[in-house]
């Protein structure tokens, strides 16, 4: 192998800045491993709890982990070098009940998430934020279309996928839609939801900025202060338990309630009992999604890029070395995403 080290950007704890370092490239990859030499990485909400210590994780270590890269070492059958390739965030066995009988691999009792291990775990090459990753024999790995550009694919092994598993099953009949945030999570449901045909997609969210986005997607903006009328589905993806009884009363009786942003433990909620089952709701919870989610958002993304501005909402990439400024930039909520480039 002609490199002989990584460079990644390490976090030491909630408050610290990231600090560069290197790691040596592993000489050897066990059965089933690969190593990816990472294009261009994307900066998630979710890594913003962790760094302001609203989740935890283990330090030092590599966090990051929507990302496209380029195999340079495969030990795996049917992954070559040179392919361009993205991956499933969580590594899982296969065997236990939760891979094998209740389809939910991401919540595998032996899991491996990425941007979410140790430094002193394995290669260490365990995250995003770096110029390469270790990717471990239970991940699923995946050509990424060749005419999808890298800030158009990067997000999609978290927030699509998320979002495809969010819509997965829709009640029927579904005609209108209510999503609240709109965040990266809420454009992606408002492109998936009219590439499936459904014309009323009714967005909401405080700031005019993210609204404004939305028609290009496929969304129809609500004015603040307006009720929505009576939706089939709502879709929380703003992470706030605030939007929670609203959505409850734009509910039809029978419809779905889907919650996937409030991922953070203050999310209390303000509702009744009676209030869901008089109106004989669904709530469903989803964390992350399994590999064919993922599969379907790349396909969707292949079907979609050219007819909708998916580009517009990653910045232009900063150096690795610019992780700081980077977070900063995500934190200013100009851009849906915010890029980083090895
Ligand atoms: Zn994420
Ligand atoms: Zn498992």
């Amino acid at each position: 192998m002609i490199l002989s080290s990584s460079r990644v950007q390490l976090f030491h704890g909630p408050g610290q800045p990231f600090q560069m370092a290197t790691a040596p490239l592993p000489d050897q990859l066990r059965r089933g491993e690969v190593l990816v030499q990472i294009s261009l990485a994307t900066i998630c909400g979710s890594d913003l709890h962790t760094m302001d210590g609203r989740r935890s994780a283990p330090t030092p270590c590599v966090l990051g982990h929507e990302a496209v890269g380029h195999v340079i070492g495969s030990s795996r059958d049917g992954i070559a070098t040179g392919q361009r390739v993205t991956w499933t965030l969580a590594d899982s066995c296969g065997h236990c009940a939760p891979c094998s009988r209740w389809h939910l691999p991401q919540k595998c009792d032996h899991l491996f998430k990425y941007g979410h291990a140790a430094f002193s775990d394995g290669s260490g090459l365990n995250g995003c934020y770096a110029s390469h990753i270790v990717l471990r024999p239970g991940t699923q790995i995946m050509p990424v279309p060749a005419a999808l550009p890298d800030a158009v694919a990067a997000p999609a092994n978290c927030a699509l996928a998320t979002i495809v598993n969010a819509l997965e099953t829709l009640p029927d009949p579904c005609e209108r839609v209510l999503v609240q945030g709109m965040g990266l999570l809420g454009i992606y449901a408002c492109a998936w939801l009219s590439h499936r045909g459904i014309r009323e997609v009714y967005c909401d969210d405080l700031s005019p900025q993210r609204l404004s986005l939305v028609k290009e997607f496929g969304g129809i903006p609500l004015e603040p202060g307006t009720t929505p009328p009576e939706v089939d589905l709502v879709l929380e993806v703003t992470g706030s338990s605030a939007v929670i009884r609203e959505g409850v009363k734009a509910l039809r009786p029978g419809g779905h309630y889907v919650w996937v942003g409030m991922v953070h433990p203050e999310t209390k909620l303000d509702l009744t009992g009676e209030a869901v089952l008089r109106k004989c709701l669904t709530i469903r919870g989803v964390h992350n999604y399994a590999p064919h989610h993922l599969a379907d958002g790349l396909d969707f993304l292949a079907q979609n890029h050219t007819r909708l501005p998916f580009e517009k909402l990653t910045s232009p990439p900063l150096p690795l070395e610019q992780l700081n400024e980077g977070i900063e930039l995500t934190r200013s909520r100009q851009w849906q995403r915010v890029a980083i480039q090895p």
